[in-house]
């Protein structure tokens, strides 16, 4: 039997989305590639967080493992790293998936090192066959995908590019599977040398939405010009119930803050849409959004690389282009 263990993300009672893509994945792997019976279990890790814990048991896993500590209610890898350890050793578990966010990058390596067994990373397909795991992930900053395989049926430890997988639907009254069993964990008995603490978390002012995890992505380049015309690409995106974005060139012209930046050294999107506006299309761009699905971009210079991966591009002044398509979505 294959189990399948699912690391859910919280913040603050808050679960990430790309967490219930990494659950959507896992019931697809477990349902749909025909490994036999197997097991989809998720684990929570946090401080007071029995709220959040029943509101994910309709998502498709069999038990909800839940460790609630005061000692968790910040994000540290070396508890966190210890508790899934411990976890997936005793259930023998043999893939785990985490989403991959700041934290799962963190502590799938850590997990993947502790456990002694492959670390997939950034996948955006999985297969299973024999309980080895065959992976699709990117690789050279997104220019090519590259398939991987496990050699080990254990301890497969896998991070999930986010929006990649399509995220787990709530399971209805009187379906299968049944709602999850919230199993508690002891956490009694801690490791009580953290090496590092959490101190304070610094929140953005303005940043509604992280740009990975949002559906639409209204981004600004050099094109933009100033800060004070971003203006109208927060316009369109709350037309399109979207978040704005940036490239580098225009986070270090001060215009956006770092958190926005997509590319090589920002954030890798998948969105469903990203509309790209005065942004050139350098590789280290591109590598920021290879796998969102539908690419617009709008450019006044017709050889502008980024034509060659848009699939709608709009040759004009982005200061015409962007306020007509707000009137028209408006009117
Ligand atoms: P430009 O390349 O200057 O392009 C501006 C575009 O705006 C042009 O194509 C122009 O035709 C168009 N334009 C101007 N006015 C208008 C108008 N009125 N209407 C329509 N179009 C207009 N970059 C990133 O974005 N993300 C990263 O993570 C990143 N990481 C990097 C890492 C390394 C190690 C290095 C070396 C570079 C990295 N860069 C990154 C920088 C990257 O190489 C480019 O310099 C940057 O992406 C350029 O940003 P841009 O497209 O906004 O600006």
């Amino acid at each position: 039997m294959v189990e399948v263990l699912v690391f859910l993300e919280q913040r603050e009672g808050r679960l990430k989305g790309s967490s219930l893509e990494a659950l959507g994945a896992g019931r697809q792997l477990l349902e749909e590639v025909g490994t036999g019976p197997g097991r989809l279990n998720a684990i929570l890790i946090g401080n007071n967080i029995k709220d959040l814990a029943e509101t994910v048991r309709c998502y498709g896993a069999q038990k909800i493992l839940l460790a609630d500590h005061p000692a968790l209610e910040r994000y540290n890898n070396r508890l966190y790293t210890y508790i899934l350890a411990q976890e997936v050793q005793k259930r023998g578990a043999a893939i785990i998936l985490l989403s991959a966010t700041a934290m799962g990058r963190d502590l799938a390596p850590r997990l993947a090192a502790r456990l002694g067994g492959p670390l997939l990373t950034e996948c955006t397909s999985l297969d299973i066959s024999d309980g080895l795991l065959e992976a699709t992930r990117l690789v050279y900053a997104g220019r090519l995908s590259a398939r991987v395989k496990s050699t080990v049926p254990r301890f497969q430890v896998v991070t999930l590019r986010p929006n990649a997988f399509p995220p787990a639907q709530a399971v209805g009254a009187g379906f299968k599977p049944a709602p999850a069993k919230v199993e508690m964990l002891d956490v009694s008995t801690l490791p009580t040398d953290p090496l590092t603490v959490f101190r304070d978390i610094i929140y953005t002012k303005g940043v509604k939405t992280d740009v990975s995890e949002a559906r639409v992505v209204v981004a600004g380049g050099r094109g933009m010009r100033g800060a004070e015309n971003f203006r109208i690409l927060e316009e369109l995106a709350e037309l399109l119930g979207g978040v704005v974005g940036a490239s580098r060139a225009a986070v270090d012209a001060g215009w956006r803050p770092q958190e926005v930046q997509v590319g090589l050294t920002g954030k890798t999107i998948s969105p469903e849409l990203y509309i790209a506006c005065g942004i050139s299309g350098s590789a280290q761009h591109l590598a920021g959004i290879v796998t969102a699905r539908h690419i617009v971009a709008i450019n006044k210079d017709p050889e502008a690389p980024i034509f060659r991966v848009a699939d709608l591009g709009l040759v004009g002044d982005l200061f015409e282009v962007v306020p007509a398509l707000i009137s028209r979505l408006k009117g």
